[in-house]
């Protein structure tokens, strides 16, 4: 082990997962001294395992602001891709052209349709309920095998992994900014002001801290005394081969990639930090979408991965300062509020405060029975 050394920056942020490398992407853009630490592929990563959806249909039922937020955030996009893009040579692969959410039966249908008119009146996203024969026009080859989907045109898709590597680009092109390979032991107040970050290679002081290392927030926020109700919630994805250009929109369930593979998902198991992959959930994902798409039948499985989802009783995020200059920064969509993350997070955490518009999404929001169901070990 090399020997410990000390060095002062203004903001550490902790994890470089699509969130911490956003908000540190954000930091560094409004002209502030990052540090971002990441442990790297070792630990769990949602980043590397999700499905790359834009979404804002959906979001927001069960927390009132997280509607207006979404779609705040998706709207975002446009001009975040472009400007990543611009700095980094990365192309995220963006197309925002709507999505589909689709309903099996006429009772989830109708359930659904409830769910987007509530989310409507509180975020304005309008939505229209489609039949098969309308859906078609969007996606040809689907099935009139079900009952119909719920479809926005502000919904979309992108390419996380270039996302993440593009973030990593941008941050490691201003020296010292990254720092990979970096887990994080402990953090600990300073008496003057500010933390101390521990690696096991070296000590670094900050002004402020950011948590934002997904699950491995849950031991990095018990360094200052504070109980995460977030929980792992395991998601799996299947990839086919490639195949020629049909689907010119996702829908939840299949989104096809512009290098033509289809991407198949994706279950929802709490089945704490387990991240195999399982036979009976492939076949049961593969079943779904050939109903769907029936020529997918015959187009072969190359590939399948788990994931581990970091979620919070409300499925929505969490932003707030758990102690003075010591900020935390969660969310089950890192890759929807990837562009609001870099843009009003970090610019909350550049100003110092979470703002009161944001109290909404405070760890207050959660009461005694959903930490002790979420605040897992
Ligand atoms: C199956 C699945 C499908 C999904 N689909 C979508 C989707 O379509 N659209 C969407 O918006 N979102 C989706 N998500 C969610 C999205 O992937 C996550 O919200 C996002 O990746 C969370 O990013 P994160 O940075 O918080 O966490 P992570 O990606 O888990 O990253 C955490 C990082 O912190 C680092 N770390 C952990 N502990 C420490 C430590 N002590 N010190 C230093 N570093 C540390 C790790 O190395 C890691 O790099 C999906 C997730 C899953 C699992």
């Amino acid at each position: 082990m090399s020997a410990r050394s000390r060095s002062g920056v203004e903001f550490g942020v902790i994890g470089g997962g699509l969130v911490g490398a956003a908000v540190a992407y954000g930091l560094m853009r409004k002209g502030r001294q990052v540090a971002l630490f990441d442990e790297g592929d070792v630990a769990f990563r949602a980043s590397r395992g999700n499905f790359g959806l834009v979404w804002a249909q959906g979001k927001g039922d069960k927390l009132e602001d997280y509607a207006p937020w979404a779609r705040e955030g998706a709207a975002m996009w446009g001009d975040f891709a472009k400007e990543l893009t611009a700095s980094t040579g990365v192309d995220l692969e963006l197309e925002q052209r709507g999505g589909f959410v689709f309903c099996a039966d006429e009772v989830a249908l109708q359930a659904r349709a409830e769910i987007m008119e509530r989310l409507y009146k509180r975020s304005g996203l309008q939505f229209e309920v489609m039949r098969p024969a309308q859906i078609a026009r969007f996606m040809p080859g689907v099935s009139a095998n079900f009952a119909g989907a719920t479809y926005t045109d502000e919904d979309g898709h992108a390419n996380p992994l270039k996302l993440l590597r593009a973030f990593h680009a941008a941050l490691a092109a201003n020296e010292g900014s990254l720092r990979r390979g970096a887990r994080v032991d402990r953090i600990e107040p300073l008496s003057g002001g500010g933390y101390r970050i521990a690696t096991a290679e070296s000590t670094v002081e900050c002004g402020s801290v950011v948590l934002a290392a997904g699950l491995g927030n849950i031991l990095l926020a018990k360094c200052l005394g504070v109980t995460l109700p977030i929980k792992p919630m395991r998601g799996q994805i299947l990839v086919t081969e490639r195949y020629e250009k049909v689907l010119s929109v996702p829908s939840e369930n299949v989104r096809q990639t512009q290098d033509g593979t289809f991407l198949l998902g994706g279950s929802w198991e709490d089945v704490g930090y387990d991240t195999s992959t399982t036979f009976d959930v492939t076949r049961d994902i593969a079943a779904l979408v050939v109903r769907y798409f029936p020529f997918l039948e015959k187009v072969r499985l190359v590939r399948s991965w788990s994931a581990l989802r970091i979620l919070a009783p409300d499925n929505a995020p969490i932003y707030d300062e758990i102690a003075p200059g010591a900020f935390l920064v969660t969310c089950h969509s890192g890759v929807s509020l990837a562009a609001i993350h870099a843009d009003r997070v970090a610019g909350w955490i550049s100003a110092g405060s979470i703002p009161k518009e944001a109290a909404a999404f405070s760890l207050n929001r959660f009461t005694e029975a959903d930490r002790r169901e979420y605040a897992v070990g």
